[in-house]
């Protein structure tokens, strides 16, 4: 039998398209001691988790609670909760998240409508209105917020309003937006959302928040079929989150301390002063990166702060680029993916790694690889 040695990863700086860095107070929160999940100290941290995740995402909705999976576990349970087969459905595709919602959607037997974007473009409210225009009895609209793929920030308020006029509940990715710029459920009039926690919150992989409003409870507590998941089904989740607190699952223990100690952070520096960071951040990159003749790619006045989507000059080779970074800098940067292959470099300054710091080590990295 061949002897396996413990796994020692080394440090990296993670400023790709997630995940990034978590902060080192919350991966010290999980090496803490495993309580059971009915403890009442564990039920107790999971209710300020519900508390502190209604105020991160600004919404007073009763059902906010983080999902035991990653950011795609909270997409698939907005919609195999909210979508009955044949529902018919309208989604924003600009990038790779738009697609994978169509996917998800037909799955559970949706008649999708793509509203389609060139990728690094917004989607647009108008193509919405048309969309919804062409469909008899539209149930949802879903839109991603910050489009990870291509660096776009869709803005939502006016497309929400559409969908409530035609009757429709509006859906939100915000796995990225969370954390790092403005995200205001109730104002918005949100009706479904779900995140992550491995890009602005800065913890690791393996949560993904999610709330749901009255009205998409309603949804989902009066459909006429059972929901397609057993483990994602709203009504059996909401037991155990709730105050009965049923069996349901074994909650992710240490994920959870993970995400409180994620949560209490984003709260003690503050929402403004946070997204003010993360807005510094884009701003003094895009300047710099202007200075060496580099461009960004997605739409300008609709570009992201915790995600730079960098064209790749003509001639220069983007992998060996992003080869040099991790093996020479043990930096990670990501790829283009999609139509962005090759086109691009995606450079994240998420949560705790948006920094003016980190900002000038990517500079003079991008200065030391592109002159050799
Ligand atoms: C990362 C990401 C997801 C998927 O999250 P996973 O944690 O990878 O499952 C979904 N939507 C957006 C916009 C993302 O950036």
């Amino acid at each position: 039998m061949q002897n396996f040695a413990p796994f020692h990863p080394p440090q990296r700086l993670l400023l790709g398209p997630g995940p990034s860095n978590a902060a080192p107070s919350v991966l010290q929160s999980m090496s803490q001691p495993l309580l059971g999940h009915l403890d009442p100290l564990f039920v107790k941290m999971m209710e300020e988790i519900k508390v502190m995740l209604r105020s991160i995402f600004q919404t007073k909705n009763d059902l906010t609670f983080p999902i035991s999976g990653t950011g795609s576990a909270g997409m698939e349970f907005c919609f195999v909760n909210l979508i009955e087969p044949g529902d018919e459905v309208i989604i924003g595709v600009n990038g790779v998240f738009g697609t994978r919602m169509c996917d998800v959607a037909e799955r559970c037997g949706a008649k999708v409508t793509k509203v389609e974007a060139e990728w690094g473009c917004i989607i647009e409210a108008d193509k919405v209105a048309e969309a919804l225009k062409k469909v008899s009895k539209p149930k949802l609209v879903a839109i991603v917020h910050a489009e990870t793929s291509t660096g776009a920030l869709t803005p939502v308020e006016e497309i929400s309003k559409l969908a409530h006029a035609a009757g429709a509940l509006f859906l939100l990715d915000t796995v990225t937006s969370l954390g790092g710029c403005p995200v205001k459920l109730d104002e918005w009039g949100v009706d479904a959302v779900y995140s992550g926690t491995q890009k602005c919150l800065s913890a690791p992989p393996g949560l993904a928040p999610v709330s749901l409003s009255p009205r998409a409870m309603e949804v989902a507590t009066k459909r006429k079929t059972k929901v397609q998941s057993w483990y994602l089904d709203v009504n059996l989740l909401a037991s155990y989150w709730g105050q009965e607190r049923v069996y349901h699952h074994t909650a992710p223990i240490t994920m959870n301390y993970g995400l409180h100690e994620a949560l209490r952070l984003v709260l003690e520096e503050g929402l403004e002063a946070r997204w003010k960071r993360h807005e510094q951040s884009y701003l003094s990159l895009k300047k710099g990166l202007a200075e060496m003749g580099l461009s960004l790619a997605s739409q300008e006045g609709h570009q992201l702060w915790q995600l730079n989507a960098v064209r790749v000059p003509e001639g220069v080779d983007e992998a060996a680029v992003r080869k040099s970074f991790l093996n020479d800098y043990s930096i990670e940067i990501g790829a283009g993916l999609g139509p962005m292959k090759g086109k691009i470099w995606r450079v994240g300054m998420m949560g705790e790694n948006s920094t003016q710091k980190n900002v000038e080590i990517v500079l003079s990295t991008f200065k030391k690889t592109l002159g050799k």
